[in-house]
């Protein structure tokens, strides 16, 4: 990987960016595309969008989250211990014994999730997980008011592990969901913006994702494409005790996946296939979600319908504080969104046929 991108991806991860409070991460996303639009722009909310020939054809988004998964301060006690809320899918029974940074109005203020010591645990009891509002943060205050002092109910958190390469091309960080489809999308860009692209190209970073698929609603209603591509991360099943007769077969380091159904669009979604058999770029596949969904479900049913594809980096260990991908699937991913969008043409549709 180029130093620059590898630059990109370990800035974005090493940035806080919790559902809500993305604005450090869009920066460093924001400044890097810029080389290569002719137009970036933000919103309200902080969603951004990089434009790259706005009077091509046909339209194309191409999407990923900016947010990653944290917690909130919700009550600080007489003691000064904080107790939290969730900021999208976090599982309490990984958080304990972690640092956190707590980011207030007048700073990062570091802390721990505590946690009781094994020899005063009760070892008849069967060990369970503790719950959320079980679990609480240790910032070394001497009470209450001391902590209500540095931290305040709202300050979001998130978690210290950052960014740190395994092996050759194997690397760990927080938040690689979605970081890993922030950085492809940002490097399509970049590979297109070396050829000849017929398409406008908007290239946009979403916020809110992980409580609701709530930015990429409000960058589909202002930018409008023809058709749509999110870039998200997805669950490898490539690690023991994940049955792959009920999960599908996953696995890092084989390339980016595509989805096949529902919010996937069948015509769009031949013309991905067709893409990467063309240009070698190897892909895996795995059926929609039934228990959950990404931006491209929030996309695919706006405007009375936008085809809509979903790519995904495979992840291990997602929504931890160790997701671990394979960078050349987040190498190929890029490739493949590029390859797509220098393949189009004028008046290219993807209307199913009736
Ligand atoms: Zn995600």
């Amino acid at each position: 990987m180029r130093k620059e991108s590898l630059e990109l991806l370990r800035g974005l991860l090493n940035a806080p960016t919790p559902s809500g409070y993305e604005a450090p991460g869009q920066r460093i996303w924001c400044e890097y595309v810029r080389q290569f639009a002719d137009e970036v722009r933000t919103d309200a909310y902080g969603n951004a969008v990089a434009i790259l020939n706005p009077k091509g054809s046909p339209k194309i988004m191409i999407e990923a989250h900016a947010d990653e998964i944290g917690l909130m301060v919700r009550y600080i006690d007489d003691k000064g211990f904080i107790y939290c809320q969730k900021i999208g899918g976090i599982d309490p029974a990984v958080i304990r014994g972690k640092r956190v940074n707590i980011h207030t109005a007048k700073g990062v203020v570091r802390g721990v999730i505590g946690a009781t010591p094994i020899h005063l645990q009760d070892k008849a009891a069967e060990q369970k997980a503790p719950k959320l509002h079980e679990s609480y943060i240790d910032i070394g205050s001497k009470d209450g008011e001391a902590a209500k002092k540095k931290v305040a109910v709202g300050d979001p958190i998130t978690f210290v592990d950052e960014f740190e390469m395994l092996s050759d091309h194997v690397a760990t960080a927080r938040g690689f969901d979605d970081r890993a489809g922030a950085f492809a999308v940002a490097e399509a860009l970049r590979l297109v913006s070396q050829g000849k692209c017929h398409a406008a190209l908007y290239v946009c970073t979403s916020v809110q994702e992980e409580v609701g698929l709530m930015g990429a609603q409000m960058n589909v209603f202002n930018i409008q494409p023809d058709a749509a591509i999110a870039v998200d991360t997805t669950i490898a099943t490539d690690t023991p005790g994940i049955d792959i007769k009920q999960h599908g077969d996953v696995k890092i380091g084989k390339g980016p996946t595509l989805t096949i159904g529902r919010e996937n669009h069948p015509v769009l979604q031949e013309r991905l296939k067709k893409v990467s058999r063309e240009e070698k770029i190897d892909v895996q596949y795995e059926t929609f979600s039934t228990t959950g969904g990404t931006d491209a479900l929030a996309i695919y049913t706006k405007h009375g319908g936008i085809p809509t594809c979903l790519i995904s980096i495979p992840s291990r260990y997602v929504h931890t504080t160790v997701e671990t991908v394979d960078l050349d699937d987040l190498t190929a991913a890029a490739k493949l969104i590029a390859a797509f969008v220098l393949s189009l043409r004028k008046g290219d549709t993807f209307a199913v046929k009736v």
